[in-house]
């Protein structure tokens, strides 16, 4: 029914990267996802790559991965092949998904009929959902208790099956870059789910489980950002030494070194911080405000690097005939998705203020 490479990643980064042999078998022990992801980042004809990202950006509460019965070995095949970075990546890979939402306004209710069959019934509109168009089942949070104080604990996740009725991706939204997947909006226009399909079986849990996941999803953004941008880089310190200007590579002009050595250096630190987040939270260890770190830093690097590889393609930065171009439209995605860079900054001074308190 619905595709597993998604649930294999889901899987490595809510329990911790509970897979080390196939961790091993891609040559990324030491920094399990986030390498896969910079690498899938990083990936050449990479609109599978994003497409792939995208669903590795649907991170499941644990529960979502029990209740699936994943088979291990096609999920590890094609990951594989995605991280290989092999040619031959097929674009059917780009598989239906669980998706996550982030999603508080849903109206919900909780309907008895007549066949003592308990079904939630839902209505409202979700716009962003990545892979909307594709995906089965969908991770909703909505609000099941519209009077509990603090609302956040009104909220719950119900695992929306597109085969009941009433539950529709309406319209694909035209998008800067992304384009490797779809970006769609949901509607809910009295659709009944099953209350089998509450995740966690009690109420209110939604918001936490949310939660638990965006932490990790903060990491996943800037492992990719760190990709793109190296990427970026790679086509820039390449281009640089075909490309003549004044009778010289234009790599032998002092400006374009700097660019390079700047984008190197930054692109360096990004992955440090990445990996960083990603093993204290592989620890089971407190780690908002490293994830929030490294999502912003990484992202706001990645924005810079590309932007300044382009400078260095010159015009053949603005063609589509090159591939920096796409990597252009790609990283601004990343400075908004799971909580914006404003957000971001807000959660790390929070973090810091609450570790830093003075007392008396
Ligand atoms: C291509 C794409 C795919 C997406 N896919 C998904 C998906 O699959 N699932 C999903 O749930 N969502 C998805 N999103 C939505 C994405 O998570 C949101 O767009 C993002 O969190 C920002 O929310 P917003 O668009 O409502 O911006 P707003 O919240 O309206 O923010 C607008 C501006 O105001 C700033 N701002 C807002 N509040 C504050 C504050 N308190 N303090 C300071 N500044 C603030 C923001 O930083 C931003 O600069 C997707 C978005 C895009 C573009």
């Amino acid at each position: 029914m619905f595709v597993a490479f998604c649930v294999i990643l889901a899987t490595l980064v809510l329990q911790g990267l509970s897979l080390p042999a196939l961790i091993r078998r891609l040559g990324v022990v030491d920094d399990g996802l986030a390498s896969v992801e910079e690498r899938t980042a990083r990936l050449k004809a990479n609109e599978a790559a994003l497409a792939y990202l995208a669903e590795v950006d649907s991170l499941f509460p644990p529960e979502i991965v029990k209740r699936l019965r994943v088979e291990y070995d096609d999920r590890i095949r094609q990951l594989e092949v995605c991280a290989s970075g092999s040619e031959d990546r097929d674009n059917r890979l780009i598989t239906p998904s669980y998706q996550r939402l982030q999603q508080a306004a849903l109206d919900v209710e909780r309907r008895t009929i007549i066949q003592l069959r308990d079904e939630y019934v839902i209505n409202g509109t979700k716009m962003w959902a990545t892979n909307g168009e594709h995906s089965t089942v969908v991770a909703t949070l909505v609000k099941t208790d519209p009077d509990a104080r603090p609302p956040h604990r009104g909220m719950s996740c119900i695992l929306a099956e597109k085969q009941y009725p009433g539950f529709t991706s309406s319209r694909r939204i035209e998008k800067l870059g992304y384009k490797g997947v779809e970006t769609t909006e949901l509607v809910f226009d009295n659709n009944r789910q099953p209350a089998a399909n509450l995740l966690g079986e009690v109420e209110g849990q939604g918001f936490k489980q949310m939660m638990a996941a965006i932490e990790v999803g903060r990491v996943n953004v800037a492992a990719r950002g760190v990709g793109v941008a190296q990427r970026a880089f790679e086509l820039s310190i390449a281009y640089a030494q075909v490309r003549h200007a004044f009778g010289v590579p234009i790599a032998e002009h002092e400006a374009i070194q700097f660019k390079l050595a700047d984008m190197a250096t930054k692109i360096q630190a990004a992955r440090l911080l990445t990996n960083f987040a990603a093993r204290k939270k592989d620890a089971g260890e407190r780690a908002d405000v490293e994830c929030g770190m490294a999502k912003l830093f990484a992202s706001e690097t990645c924005f810079e690097v590309v932007s300044e590889a382009l400078r260095v393609h010159g015009g053949y930065g603005f063609s589509k005939e090159y591939d920096v171009e796409r990597l252009y439209r790609d990283a601004p995605l990343l400075i908004i998705g799971e909580g914006t860079n404003e957000i971001q900054r807000l959660i790390i001074a929070r973090g810091l203020l609450e570790r830093h308190r003075i007392t008396g």
